[in-house]
């Protein structure tokens, strides 16, 4: 008796970003829950369950995939034959990027701010070495109410290395009811409002701003470098 993991990814929050293969996915399983240890799922699906473990966004991406993973590699044996099915989902990057324009349309990087599972200084360290090698960057998890001082942090990190104009997109609970999206520059970043429900994207020395009369201006980085920016 073998049994099945599926590790669903939903997408950031609208229906309509939800995958035909998530949707399946889900359609397909007797057992659906959302648990918040991988652990126990494995556990149900070795006893020849068919389990779903659903996630925001995309599983892969600071999220439930690694910790399935996780218990895999360091729990019993009988985890190994399972059958185990990562179905991907457009994360929250994707998102706010495509709601105002193309802010990751050169190289780009991502990160989470969360220090529960690393040090800050790591933290710190990749911030610096990721804006100096000209990456614009994707922050997860900016805030939570634990963490109440690292996206201030981060900002006056990054005001280091980047121009204080560099453009920085704050996006909140994109494709769900309460959405907003707002465009910032590096230097007034630490005051916005950023909750755990919040994806920044820190631009680029190449990221721009297009004005455009009455409508919002699209943010983008344009696809060429020419430069070796510092
Ligand atoms: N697996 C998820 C990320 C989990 S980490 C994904 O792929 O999107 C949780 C962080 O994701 C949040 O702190 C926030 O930074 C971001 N996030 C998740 N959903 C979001 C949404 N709808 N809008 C903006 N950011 C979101």
């Amino acid at each position: 008796m073998s049994g099945h993991l599926a590790v669903i990814g939903l997408g950031p929050g609208d229906v309509r970003h939800l995958t035909p293969e998530a949707d399946e996915a889900l359609k397909d399983t007797d057992n659906r829950e959302e648990r918040a240890r991988a652990a126990a799922a494995l556990h149900d699906a070795v006893q020849g369950t068919r389990v779903a473990i659903v996630s925001g966004g995309d599983p892969g991406v600071f999220a439930m995939a690694a910790a399935v993973c996780e218990e895999i590699e360091h729990g019993p044996e009988i985890f190994r034959a399972l059958d185990v099915t990562i179905v991907p989902g457009v994360t929250a990057m994707l998102a706010v990027a495509a709601r105002i324009g193309a802010p990751l349309g050169h190289d780009f990087c991502a990160l989470s701010l969360s220090d529960n599972l690393k040090p800050w200084p790591l933290i710190e360290r990749r911030l610096d070495a990721a804006a100096g090698a000209g990456f614009v960057i994707a922050l997860y998890n900016p805030v939570s109410q634990s963490r109440p001082w690292q996206f201030a942090r981060a900002m006056e990190r990054l005001a280091g290395v980047l121009p204080p104009a560099t453009p920085v997109v704050v996006g909140r609970a994109v494709g769900r009811a309460d959405e907003q999206v707002t465009v910032t520059t590096l230097d007034r970043a630490s005051s916005a409002a950023a909750d755990m429900a919040t994806l920044v994207i820190v631009g680029s020395r190449e990221t721009r701003l297009v004005p455009r009369a009455g409508r919002t201006p699209l943010v983008y980085t344009p696809r060429s470098a020419a430069v070796v920016s510092a």
